[in-house]
């Protein structure tokens, strides 16, 4: 007779998730249960191509149960994750169900960090999710059909959008928000002065993109300026309401449209592990990824603090997550087979960010070989096109990318999210201007 299996509980269907299930599918004897809350893992990389109308969710967006539909030994399980017992490998969802298994692996990813700004959790969009990105999509096109009606709304901030964050989110967004404004909307909105709306990017570092060279940060902030972005640099939001940001130097930007792209934390449930939590409320792992303490339970992706050999943590990319939900899959493993778990090593193979139509920049391998311009462009085209799951999502992601780059339309301009997004052109609570002091 056979031994029972290995059973492993996943959680999180995200890139971690992922790179944890397809190595442990690929063992004889291993069971898993992969719970997600969605039913598709998405690429969070192009959210923003989602929200400025260049590709559209189905795009991003895969079925889990098709990406494991030959895994006899993978079960889905769709569902909300809400307590984890980690000395039981246990997890109970929202509606009651619980999975154990022989070993644990949370892979939850994070959440948008407000960093308690006022105003900020209720009135801005943030950049995270799937459901962020459609929002977003919805609000932008919605202010341009408003303005479109009635232009007087300009003056209330109806073509003015304020993006927080200079990291590579917010500046892939404020270039692609630009390009849709500068080669979509005007041709398309013939009775609408579209030269009236304005990007305002704001951050209150001194740079854009950190993480990235000196040469980035100001080859970023040329190709923004080009296009017509507004830097408020070294300045922070310190309060938005539903027609209004405020900036810490005082001033008002009248706006329907804040984008967050601020900063993340651990995703919730991350608090309900009952293991120790770190910087952002990340759960803090050892070098090998298992949580101590605790045999059997490891951590994988954005959600862990994961120490490098130089005592810093690895930051929140893709590639770690990917390759750190392989490394646990691969300890899980070592831990059955009774060898000892080992440290993980990433593999670092650089950084890129986009900013706009034909303008990236590529820092390649560990040494951080640069590349600008059309060379990193087509570096960025193709290593989207193969991070991206699914012949049939690249295949549509490149015929879109083609059709924009070459007609400089969008397809997917679709308002879908009208009743969520709707705006009450009279609720404003910009704070009044100080009364001038009298001489
Ligand atoms: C806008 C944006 C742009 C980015 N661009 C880049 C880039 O260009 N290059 C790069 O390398 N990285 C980029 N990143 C970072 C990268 O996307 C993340 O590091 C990566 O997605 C983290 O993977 P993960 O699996 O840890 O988490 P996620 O991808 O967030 O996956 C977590 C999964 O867990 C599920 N989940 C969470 N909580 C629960 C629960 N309670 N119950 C059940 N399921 C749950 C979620 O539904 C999700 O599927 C970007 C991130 C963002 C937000």
């Amino acid at each position: 007779m056979s031994p029972d299996p290995l059973h492993v509980v996943v959680v999180g269907g995200g890139f971690a998730g992922l790179g944890c299930v397809k190595r442990l599918a690929r063992e004889d004897g291993v069971r898993v249960t992969l719970v997600d809350r969605h039913n598709y893992h998405q690429f969070q990389p192009l959210l923003y191509q989602v929200a400025t109308s260049q590709l559209a969710s189905t795009d991003i967006a895969f079925s889990l149960r098709k990406l494991f539909r030959d895994e006899a030994g993978v079960e889905v399980k769709l569902g909300e994750v809400t307590a984890v017992d980690p000395a039981t490998h246990s997890v109970e969802l929202a509606d009651g169900d619980r999975f154990s298994g022989d070993a644990l692996v949370l892979a939850v990813g994070s959440q948008p960090n407000f960093f308690h700004t006022p105003g900020a959790e209720e009135h801005a969009f943030p950049l995270y999710a799937l459901d962020d990105a459609t929002r977003l999509r919805s609000r932008v096109l919605e202010v341009f059909e408003a303005a479109d009606r009635d232009p007087s709304l300009i003056g209330k901030g109806a073509l003015t959008f304020v993006v927080v964050g200079g990291g590579p989110t917010g500046v892939e967004l404020a270039g692609a928000l630009a390009d849709l404004i500068a080669e979509t909307m005007t041709v398309e909105y013939h009775d609408l002065a579209v030269s009236a709306a304005q990007i305002h990017l704001v951050d209150h570092g001194h740079a854009l993109l950190g993480g990235f060279s000196d040469s980035a940060h100001d080859y970023a902030a040329k190709v923004l300026g080009r296009k017509g972005v507004r830097l408020h640099m070294g300045v922070a939001v310190t309060e938005i309401g539903p027609g209004h940001a405020t900036l810490g130097d005082g001033t008002v930007l009248p706006t329907r449209c804040v984008v967050w792209g601020g900063g993340l934390k651990a995703a919730p449930v991350a608090a309900a592990a009952g293991v120790p939590q770190g910087r952002g409320g990340r759960l803090d792992v050892q070098p090998d990824l298992s949580v101590a303490g605790f045999p059997g339970v490891y951590v994988a992706g954005d959600v862990a603090n994961i120490p490098t050999p130089d005592g810093h943590v690895q930051p929140q990319l893709g590639s770690v997550a990917l390759q750190s939900g392989s490394w646990a899959a691969e300890n899980v493993l070592a831990d059955a087979a009774g060898k000892p778990a080992t440290a993980f090593h990433y593999h670092d193979k650089g950084i890129m960010a986009m900013i706009g139509r034909g303008a990236a920049i590529a820092e390649v391998g560990a040494h951080r070989h640069e590349l600008h311009g059309a060379i990193a462009f087509s570096a960025w085209l193709g290593v989207h096109a193969t991070l991206m799951t699914g012949v049939r999502n690249r295949i549509d992601a490149f015929i879109a990318w083609g059709w924009d780059y070459f007609t400089k339309s969008r397809g997917p301009q679709v308002l879908d999210r009208a009743e969520e997004t709707r705006i009450d052109w009279e609720d404003d609570t910009a704070p009044e201007a100080e009364p001038a002091a009298r001489s």
